[in-house]
């Protein structure tokens, strides 16, 4: 389970469509690796083929700007590999991994971090 973490200033205020606005965020601004057309994964700094490295934990911090929230930073800890060509950490996102976010964020949304 990935451990995920919202930091908004003194609250994260939340509106109906907060999740909705913020989840796709989540997927897009992180660094991650691509896909290949075989499916294989390839750097998204310089397209070498990543090699079958092990991922490890990495802690990845965004800021999320939403409109209406203003700038949340988020602290995202996923499975990521570093780059051997030129050494850019970045998360290998797979199904898995896409659900594993979502439940993360339901979670920190039911938890403390954001009360409105
Ligand atoms: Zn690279």
């Amino acid at each position: 389970m990935p451990d995920l973490r919202l930091r908004g200033g003194a609250a994260v205020p939340l509106y109906p469509d907060f999740g909705a606005e913020y989840r796709p965020h989540l997927s897009e601004d992180l660094p991650h690796a691509e896909r290949s057309l075989f499916g294989k994964p390839c750097c998204s700094g310089c397209d070498e083929r990543l090699s079958a490295a092990e991922p490890t934990p990495e802690a990845f911090e965004l800021r999320i700007d939403l409109e209406k929230a203003g700038p949340i930073t988020t602290e995202l800890v996923v499975p990521a590999v570093r780059c051997a060509a030129c050494g850019k950490t970045q998360a290998l996102f797979d199904r898995q991994l896409d659900s594993d976010i979502s439940e993360a964020l339901i979670a920190a949304m039911d938890g403390q971090a954001i009360r409105p």
